[in-house]
């Protein structure tokens, strides 16, 4: 995975448009994404309607009703585009190619990974949603305990799991477009979407969410004595808990210029404890925060 790439896509390069939002982007497949998004310009020029499926591997769901629910602008989205693969609520499905396919859910198991490579096989352009789908979240971090121990404490019967360990989509197949958070944002989604529809290219951000809480005034929780992760994640979530009062736990995962040591001995000064700040950190974006911690050298006690 080359996330280096997103500096494809500089901000100051692009047309002034949809404030405030932000993608975590990284583009891995074959053909140069700028080639993909230049077709789609043109069908668009030409009137013609994009086709796009939905699907999910292993998930909650809460991404796909995260763009279920926003009415007003999935009807808004309709007008441009056919959705022609829904398997979450449609029983009839295209079974055919895909201009975009939007996929949820991590790869958990061996049907995950098929269907994984199956999906990326029939579209152009591969859109993971989601902290499963992007960075794991909560179940990659079975891969930190000893997994037989964990599928016999969740369920009655394991022979028919096939599981692998919990992963996300991209260490499978090439993704094109990655959009953290637990779940996405639906301002976020659509904004993203439209882009694409649009032909252009969407914008990337490698602040830390400490950056949107300034724009929005927030009152620092950190400088109130809580563990914030704000300033080692990722923005783009607009700062939607801090602003509502809540620490931010990390769902977008760990920004790329993280200083963990210095972050962790923050928190140890104020009274965490190591083993809650570890876990803390590892609740959504265990690999991710676990390849930047080996990265940066800190002592692990997870
Ligand atoms: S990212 Fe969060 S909301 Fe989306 S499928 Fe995973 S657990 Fe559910
Ligand atoms: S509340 Fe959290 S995210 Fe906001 S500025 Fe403070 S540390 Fe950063
Ligand atoms: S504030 Fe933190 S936990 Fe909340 S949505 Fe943003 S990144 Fe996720």
């Amino acid at each position: 995975m080359r996330r280096g790439d997103v500096t494809l896509m500089r901000e100051e390069h692009l047309p002034e448009h949809h404030p405030h939002v932000h993608v975590h982007a990284c583009i891995t497949h074959s053909e140069p994404f700028h080639e993909k998004l230049a077709k789609l310009r043109a069908m668009h020029r030409r009137g013609k309607k994009l086709t796009v499926g939905v699907y999910g591997l292993t998930g909650c769901a809460g991404c796909q009703l995260t763009i279920l629910f926003a009415k007003d602008k999935l009807f808004r989205f309709l007008t441009m585009v056919d959705v022609m693969a829904l398997p979450f609520i449609k029983e009839q499905n295209y079974t055919g190619n895909f201009d975009i396919i939007i996929l949820e859910g991590l790869v958990a198991n061996k049907e995950d990974k098929e269907r994984a490579e199956e999906l990326r096989r029939r579209c152009g352009i591969l859109v993971c949603i989601g902290a499963c789908a992007v960075h794991g979240c909560v179940p990659a971090m079975k891969n930190f305990m000893n997994n037989p121990e964990v599928e016999r404490a969740v369920y009655a019967k394991v022979d028919y799991l096939n599981s692998l360990a919990a992963t996300p989509v991209s260490k499978h197949v090439p993704v094109d477009l990655e959009l953290p958070g637990c779940p996405p944002d639906e301002n976020q989604i659509y904004a993203v979407l439209t882009d694409l529809v649009l032909g252009r290219p969407p914008r990337v951000t490698h602040n830390p969410v400490c950056v949107e809480c300034v724009h929005r005034e927030v009152d620092c929780l950190l400088m109130q004595g809580k563990p914030c992760l704000g300033p080692i994640t990722t923005g783009g979530c607009d700062a939607i808990c801090t602003a509502a009062g809540h620490e931010c736990m990390g769902c977008r995962g760990p920004a790329p210029d993280a200083n963990l040591t210095a972050f962790i001995n923050l928190l140890e000064r104020q009274g965490q404890k190591r083993e809650n700040i570890e876990r803390r950190l590892k609740t959504y974006a265990a690999l991710a925060m676990d390849e930047a911690e080996k990265a940066q050298d800190v002592q692990v006690n997870f």
